[in-house]
């Protein structure tokens, strides 16, 4: 039996465009589940030809509908970042990207607010791989998971911090790009889980709808003169959405900004009350994929900068650079920093940004971990496996599924080399971490807090 829906939830979306009691109640009830992942592009995809790939998201053009969901975690190239599992409607970022950047220059640096657990911030590095993108998150316990897929992810112009939004005040029209998937009442997953029914609530919406006006208002400061601010939730209710559309108009004076959609596609597209600020619906029972709303900004106003540009970073000792870069496919591109024992690469092209970030900000991840140095050698991280820094001279060790499961579970198991060091293994084409071949056995370096612990 599914579980019912609250009265006072229907009732409060009793007149909002595209809301269609009867179809809304049934979808509901069938409780039948959506599966979807979007492709890396930046890695090879041999691997997920296993998967029971379906069809494209019609606005998302690495999105995939599954026939069925499998076990993503005995799926080895999963571990690898070879895709991400990710609910469908909310790929709609992708398509709303391309339509404002299609005429004009990627926004030079972009931050995505409330990013864990990572899905929009990935979506982000593969629809923008030229700018430089700092991926957020609040709240402590969330940021590990976020740092986990973004190196999973493999890209190297990211920056993990945990600072509240009202941190972004020092930072005044630093970012040409803001995102803003805020956290809400999440009635729009409730098909998906249904214990989320439970919590909604009038008080719980009202809660919501300040604290996304709260979150707003300390980060707009950040966002450039010219700058978009997209802002998302997967909630229905018009507090949060259309209300709070009109609120930043009222606020900020931003411009509302129109996307073009393809009607087939079953998006409800609404205006809000006050300023006619276009939004974007998603309901399942019009289309594949869960509730969910977004709308798109421009800041028209004049901003303080931020003039802390010229910052550099502390460059490695030149022994550490020399036992760090063989390691590199590309060393003259990145700048190699020594910090707390670990040597980061940072792209050269975004120094000033890097080090900006380490000033202002709470880092927890930046640019890529290539590795902590021991002596005169280099324990390389697993973050170099999985990123596109690594030199292709080091050996690659293809493994068959089986020892890919054990690999990924940090088991033993063997390989058939006569090489000696440091190898990668992959499987299917991609990269899932590093061993070390000694002449009797094989040492796993699979990080112990990311392996598998199912059976
Ligand atoms: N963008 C993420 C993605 O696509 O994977 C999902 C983000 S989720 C809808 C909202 C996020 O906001 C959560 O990670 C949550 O921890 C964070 N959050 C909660 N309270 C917040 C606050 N007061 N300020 C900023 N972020 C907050």
């Amino acid at each position: 039996m599914s579980k019912p829906l609250p009265q006072s939830f229907i009732d409060s979306l009793h007149g909002i465009p595209g809301f269609n009691k009867n179809s809304f109640i049934d979808v509901h009830e069938e409780r039948k589940q959506v599966t979807s992942i979007r492709l890396n592009p930046l890695k090879p995809t041999h691997g997920t030809s296993s998967l029971p790939i379906d069809s494209t998201v019609p606005w998302c053009k690495d999105g995939r509908y599954l026939s069925e969901r499998p076990s993503f975690t005995l799926d080895p190239v999963f571990h690898g970042g070879a895709y991400y599992v990710q609910e469908a409607s909310s790929m709609f970022l992708d398509h709303v990207i391309k339509e404002i950047y299609k005429n004009k220059p990627a926004p030079k640096r972009v931050v995505d607010l409330c990013a864990a657990p990572g899905g929009k911030s990935t979506l982000l590095t593969a629809a923008l791989p030229g700018s430089f993108i700092v991926s957020n998150e609040v709240i402590k316990t969330r940021v590990s998971v976020l740092s986990e897929n973004i190196s999973k992810w493999g890209s190297e112009n990211v920056v993990v911090t945990h600072n509240d939004p009202k941190d972004f005040k020092k930072l005044p029209g630093y970012f040409n790009l803001m995102v803003i998937d805020a956290p809400c009442s999440g009635s729009g997953l409730f098909r998906k889980d249904a214990d989320a029914i439970d919590e909604w609530s009038e008080a719980n919406v009202e809660m919501c709808s300040y604290r996304q006006q709260r979150i707003l208002a300390d980060a707009i400061v950040a966002l450039q003169q010219h700058g978009y601010l997209v802002y998302s939730t997967c909630s229905y209710s018009k507090q949060e959405d259309e209300e709070i559309c009109d609120w930043i108009v009222d606020q900020f004076g931003l411009e509302p900004v129109q996307v073009p959609v393809d009607h087939d596609w079953g998006i409800v597209e609404v205006v809000s009350e006050k300023h006619a600020v276009p939004g974007y619906r998603f309901y399942p029972d019009k289309l594949k994929g869960e509730g969910f709303f977004i709308a798109c900004f421009r800041q028209p106003n004049m901003v303080d900068e931020y003039y802390g540009y010229h910052t550099k970073l502390s460059e490695a000792a030149r022994n550490i650079k020399a036992i760090a870069e063989p390691f590199l496919k590309n060393p003259g591109e990145f700048i190699l920093s020594d910090q707390k024992e670990i040597v980061i690469a940072s792209l050269k092209k975004w120094e000033g940004e890097f080090a900006t970030m380490g000033k202002t900000l709470n880092v927890r991840k930046s640019g890529v971990a290539v590795g902590t140095v021991k002596g005169k050698d280099l324990i390389p991280h697993h973050e170099l496996a999985l990123s596109h820094l690594l030199s292709l001279d080091i050996p690659v060790i293809n493994l068959e599924k089986d020892d890919a499961l054990k690999y990924l579970k940090r088991q033993d198991f063997t390989v058939d080399t006569e090489r000696r060091g440091w190898a990668i293994c992959s499987y299917e084409h991609i990269v899932i971490g590093w061993v070390k071949v000694l002449p009797n056995r094989v040492n796993n370096y699979y990080p112990t807090n990311w392996r598998i612990l199912k059976a």
